[in-house]
């Protein structure tokens, strides 16, 4: 086996390559990216149709680095043209962003495994790859939550269609019905209401009724007005009641939901359940433990309580009730995870300063919550 790497980043997506960028500021230390596909993996797997919710801006320079930018002296909006980009377009610009940088990513490279290994020099990991082993001193997994849609747990939920797929987005004859009633549940409600279709959405938690002010819990702006427009369209209906079963008519070809209250409702096309995604880490689950709240659970440098140099990147980061489900909140954690990597290997991580200067550095997460007076 070759020498160890410093570092294997697992998934080259924002949270993986954001991590490979703030390592790539620090003197002396090897890493390298695999994906199991190709950079920005999952924005290219994302239905033509989806876009983001969060605005792209140029905003750099002047303490405000772009919203759905990975690097401070990147922006997506510069270099799409473009605000609201779609899966590709942000792919575009991942893969824009490996280039100008030459991050060290080695596509269609599944890790299988990782097992830990000790030595006298504190001792590492093993990655089973497609490829063969690679031996690291400290993996930082960010493997994303795309590929593990998650459906409801009632009889029936396998007649439904995720609306992370494609046939979700395709056209519905007739009445659409819609469980989850969050931002993606809304966004294909609005789609298929553009398309001229009648849709009712099913959600027992009303999100559209709640209006806290950080959208890790509540609707974007940009949802709340396209609800506002598909609300004016008559063409909407909010149910506050979740679905409990899905049944499928083989003579009539209809699909009829029954809610938690007892009302029926059906359609000729399959339920399309919003209801997000799963955060199992796959091969590392059990090498991390969960939270009572059922997140893994992570010491200050987002790094596994009982494997030691094993850290994780992305959406599945939590420290009590904050939540950094959004590329602007979970950015701010690689410089973070950089720098204690490089405290741990004796580094010099001081190139991280300009990722503090530029706010994407959140050491202290005692500054962060979102509370908006108006
Ligand atoms: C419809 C939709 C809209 C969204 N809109 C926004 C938005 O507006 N703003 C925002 O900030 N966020 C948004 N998000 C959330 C955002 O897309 C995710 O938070 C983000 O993709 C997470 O980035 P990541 O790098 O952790 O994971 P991903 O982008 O999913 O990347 C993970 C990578 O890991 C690879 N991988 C997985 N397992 C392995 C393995 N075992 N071996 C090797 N490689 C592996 C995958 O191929 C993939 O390329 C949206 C999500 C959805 C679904």
């Amino acid at each position: 086996m070759s020498p160890p790497l410093d570092v294997l980043i697992v998934g080259a997506g924002p949270a993986g390559l954001g991590a490979a960028l703030a390592l790539d500021t620090i003197d002396n230390l090897t890493f390298g990216i695999v994906d199991r596909g190709a950079v920005g993996q999952t924005f290219l797997d994302w239905p033509d149709q989806q876009k983001f919710l969060t605005p792209s801006f140029t905003s750099n320079g002047f303490a405000g680095v772009d919203l759905n930018a990975i690097h401070p002296s990147t922006s997506p909006a510069h270099s799409l043209g473009t605000d609201y980009p779609t899966g590709v377009e942000y792919a575009t610009y991942l893969r824009g962003v490996v280039r100008h940088f030459a991050l060290p990513v080695l596509e269609n490279t599944d890790v299988h495994s990782v097992t830990r290994y000790d030595s006298p020099d504190g001792g590492g990991y093993v990655a089973s790859t497609s490829r063969g082993p690679v031996p690291t001193r400290a993996v930082i997994w960010a493997s994303g939550e795309f590929r593990n849609p998650s459906t409801p747990h009632i009889p029936g939920a396998e007649l439904t269609t995720h609306s992370s797929t494609p046939d979700a987005w395709a056209p519905h004859d007739g009445h659409v019905i819609v469980l989850g009633g969050y931002e993606s549940g809304l966004d294909i409600a609005q789609h298929h209401i553009a398309r001229g279709n009648g849709v009712t959405v099913l959600d027992g938690h009303h999100p559209w009724e709640d209006h806290a002010a950080d959208p890790s819990f509540s609707l974007s702006a940009r949802t709340r007005r396209s609800l506002r427009h598909a609300l004016a369209s008559r063409r909407l209906t909010l149910v506050p009641a979740n679905a409990r079963t899905v049944v499928h008519d083989r003579t009539t070809g209809r699909y009829t939901v029954t809610t938690d209250d007892g009302v029926r409702l059906s359609a000729d096309s399959p339920p399309i359940a919003a209801t997000g995604f799963d955060d199992n880490l796959g091969p590392v689950e059990n090498m991390f433990t969960r939270t009572g709240g059922g997140w893994p659970e992570l010491d200050d440098t987002d790094q596994s309580t009982i494997s030691p140099g094993l850290y994780l990147s992305g959406p599945a980061v939590r420290h009590d009730d904050l939540k950094f489900c959004f590329i602007y909140k979970f950015r701010g954690r690689s410089a973070h995870v950089a720098r204690a990597i490089g405290a741990r290997l004796g580094c010099d991580s001081r190139a991280l300063d300009l990722w503090q200067d530029a706010g994407m550095l959140l050491d202290d997460l005692t500054c962060c919550g979102t509370a908006c007076s108006c």
